[in-house]
């Protein structure tokens, strides 16, 4: 019985994940947004709990007052605030960086080629691949989370492209610049650095580009820069790359409003730099604070190892008290005793602390 019920919460916490809180907020008899006790705590799917900044959503709102016209095809205007804000690179944008993602899959990789990833992940890399028809390899990482550098190079042998995550989702684990081109010196492919979170852990990959022409360095707007909503992604990538994939994206690969808000967000980094502040210190009580061992994260999010328990079994339980986090059974190569919570505001991560702590 009580098992049926935490399966049946598991399901809610999915559900309630997608309707935006509203199905667990009817059974708890309160609407959400109505007053702290019976707003949900959204901690699982690694959102900016802050909106964003008003001079993206003022230029977004301009964008969509010209919206009867096509777009930029080429994104020149989003292109050169990037180059503003990070330097001379190329740049690629797309639709969320899975919209990057699933292009330079889809480009880079025939059927049957083989495809290297650094598990547990962001399950996206292997979806894009395995609709491509390539053959994955997923390469485990250390007990702590650790990147096996020389178990990475010996295994991505012979991949067309690798994926790394860092720091990774869901495991918070940051591998530093460092490791990266030690692997990037030694595989025949290409490197997918997947760097959603690096605004949140104090490491700068860029540089790696300069030397390296097997490297492509993803990047999206829907975490510290709180447009998850919009769908911006980019990459930084070598030259020659640039071409091929404009010739295989769609001809739009952005809509307008999204890409003349994208702008508004890196033309105010106070703004992201306050969201990254607030992380920070948060994500410092919860190592602080919390019973149950949590793994080091260079993220807006943790992962805590709730043993003997289940994931499943914790986020049902957390469900129940409002809080809704990520059970990480699904991830591959990672056991079924972990939850993914998102730093969330200063009430959210109160209500999860008293929450886990009590159980
Ligand atoms: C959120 C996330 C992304 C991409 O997000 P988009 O919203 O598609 O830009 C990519 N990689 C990881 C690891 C993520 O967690």
């Amino acid at each position: 019985m009580a098992e049926k019920r935490i399966s049946g919460y598991d399901s809610l916490v999915r559900k309630c994940y997608r309707s935006g809180g509203y199905v667990f907020a009817r059974r708890a008899g309160g609407v959400p947004g109505n007053g702290e006790s019976c707003r949900l705590a959204r901690l699982a799917s690694n959102e900016n709990p802050t909106p964003p900044s008003p001079l993206a959503v003022e230029m977004g709102y301009r964008a969509l007052q010209e919206a009867n016209r096509y777009p930029d095809e080429r994104m020149e205007e989003l292109t050169s605030a990037l180059s503003e804000f990070h330097g001379p690179y190329h740049f690629v944008t797309g639709v969320g960086m899975d919209g990057v993602i699933e292009t330079v899959i889809r480009i880079l990789v025939e059927p049957g080629e083989k495809v290297a990833i650094s598990v547990p992940t962001f399950s996206y890399y292997s979806l894009a691949a395995l609709a491509q028809g390539a053959s994955v390899i997923n390469i485990p990482r250390n007990p702590d989370f650790s990147v096996d550098i020389p178990g990475f190079i010996t295994q991505a042998n012979g991949a067309k492209i690798s994926f790394l995550c860092t720091p990774n989702n869901p495991t918070g684990t940051v591998t530093g610049p460092d490791d990266v081109e030690k692997i990037l010196t030694e595989i025949s492919g290409i490197l997918f650095l997947d760097n959603a979170y690096v605004e949140f852990c104090d490491r700068d990959y860029r540089a790696l580009m300069a030397a390296h022409e097997n490297l492509i360095i993803g990047r999206t707007f829907s975490k510290a820069y709180s447009l998850a909503g919009l769908r911006v992604g980019y990459a930084f990538v070598p030259e020659w790359l640039v071409p091929i994939y404009m010739r295989a994206a769609t001809p739009f690969t952005l809509n307008a409003v999204s890409a003349a808000a994208a702008i508004g967000a890196l033309r105010d980094p106070g703004h992201v730099h306050e969201a990254v502040g607030r992380v920070k210190r948060l994500r410092e009580e919860v190592f602080e604070k919390c019973r149950f061992p949590v793994t080091p994260s260079g993220a807006n999010f943790v992962m805590v190892d709730v043993s003997p328990m289940t994931g499943k079994e914790v986020a049902g339980c957390l469900a129940d008290a409002g809080v809704l986090v990520r059970s990480c059974e699904s991830f591959p190569c990672l056991g079924e005793h972990y939850i993914r919570v998102s730093i969330g505001e200063e009430w959210e991560n109160t209500r999860f602390l008293d929450a886990i702590n009590a159980l």
